[in-house]
């Protein structure tokens, strides 16, 4: 599992746990898929001009050497509020967080 995979299961299980008990959950559950996409959209912009020139498809594929799925800090705060999660895995902490 990488963390892009981490950080989607989490998504997935905050669906199920919160979209039809909470108001405003499928709102909040849909704006953090949303800016994952842009995420990868915006490294599919800097790998075209600096880097080797790969899709946002393929870069959250792993596909890129420039940028790896498990060093994206944007993708290491989505899963900080898991770190308690059996399946997350320390070298996921955002840059300057201690365990
Ligand atoms: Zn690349």
């Amino acid at each position: 599992m990488n963390l892009l995979e981490f950080v989607y299961a989490r998504l997935e299980d905050e669906y199920y746990r919160n979209t039809s008990k909470f108001p405003g959950a499928l709102d909040e559950w849909e704006m953090k898929r949303q800016l994952i996409a842009l995420l990868f959209r915006r490294l599919e912009a800097v790998d075209g001009e600096w880097g080797c020139g790969h899709k946002a498809h393929e870069i959250s594929q792993g596909l890129c050497e420039d940028t790896p799925i498990d060093s994206i800090p944007e993708l290491r705060w989505m899963a900080w509020p898991s770190r308690k999660h059996s399946d997350f895995e320390d070298r996921w902490m955002p840059p300057g967080v201690r365990i």
